[in-house]
């Protein structure tokens, strides 16, 4: 495939559950959006909670959906990138994602290419759109490595509320493992602080620590997300926080990180 443009594929990836990867997945998608990018958001949790956020309430319920996708390429399958995409309001596309990626990722144990599926799935994407950001699962299984295999970055969301360090440490061999094996063009586009409480010392501690074990190697957000009610009310409300709460911190944090990414991308 020649016909890559230039788009950039971000995996968004924690195996730790609950740290903010899907609201980051939302609020990057669709604020990339608003600076006039053509976005696809690829839903790659059997949870579908990407799907969910965006306002789609039963993502178990769809006849389409990555995995339908993904298992036509297993099969030979012609794959139509158009097939499934929903559009929110917004401005983002969505593929979305449900329990069915479970039963896929245990199909793809005796696949040839396995690590490769979604791969080949988004070098066929790639021509319609400026960026494609991928919701990883909390884990660091099949699919992940997918996810980690078709992206030309990751983007590494840590909750600032406990010791994130050995979890990080793990991520960062798997990426590393990707790159020599499969995505040797993998970078790490970041790490990102999420659910920063500034009222805490503890908070501010552990942005320290992160930035002083990591930031030599790696590139550590200057922005951090705070920890905001509206932020998390957002997924109920099938919207972006520019849209919920647009004059708030969260809506404010969310805006400056599309600033670096889009800087990083020069
Ligand atoms: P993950 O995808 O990593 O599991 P989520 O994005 O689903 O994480 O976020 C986990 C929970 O935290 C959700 O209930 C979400 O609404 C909430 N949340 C996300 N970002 C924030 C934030 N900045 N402040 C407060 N709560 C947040
Ligand atoms: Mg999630």
């Amino acid at each position: 495939m020649d016909s890559e443009k230039n788009c950039r594929v971000i995996a968004v990836a924690n195996q730790k559950g609950g740290v903010g990867k899907t609201v980051t997945c939302v609020n990057l998608g669709i604020g990339l959006a608003r600076e006039g990018k053509k976005v696809l958001l690829i839903d790659a949790d059997p949870q579908g909670s990407l799907t969910i956020s965006l306002g789609f309430p039963e993502p178990d319920q769809m006849e389409y959906s990555l995995a339908t996708a993904m298992m036509k390429i297993i099969n030979d399958e012609m794959v139509d990138v158009q097939h499934g995409i929903l559009h929110h309001e917004e401005g983002v596309d969505i593929l979305p994602g449900n329990i069915e990626l479970s039963g896929l990722e245990i199909s793809l144990i005796g696949v040839i290419s396995r690590e490769t599926i979604l791969r080949e799935f988004i070098s066929y994407a790639r021509e319609r759109y400026d960026y494609i950001i991928i919701d990883c699962m909390p884990s660091l299984g099949m699919l992940t490595i997918n996810a980690l295999a078709s992206a030309d970055s990751v983007l590494i969301p840590v909750q600032a509320a406990y010791l994130p360090v050995k979890g990080l440490q793990q991520l960062i061999k798997t990426i590393g493992r990707v790159k020599r094996q499969l995505n040797p063009e993998l970078k790490i586009e970041g790490i990102l602080l999420t659910m920063v409480d500034n009222r805490t010392n503890y908070a501010k501690d552990i942005s320290m620590q992160v930035y002083e074990a990591y930031s030599s190697s790696i590139n550590v957000f200057a922005v951090e997300i705070p920890l905001s009610v509206r932020a998390a009310e957002i997924s109920a409300e099938g919207s972006s926080i520019y849209e919920y709460d647009p004059k708030g911190k969260a809506a404010f944090a969310y805006t400056a990180l599309i600033k670096e990414v889009i800087h990083h991308g020069r």
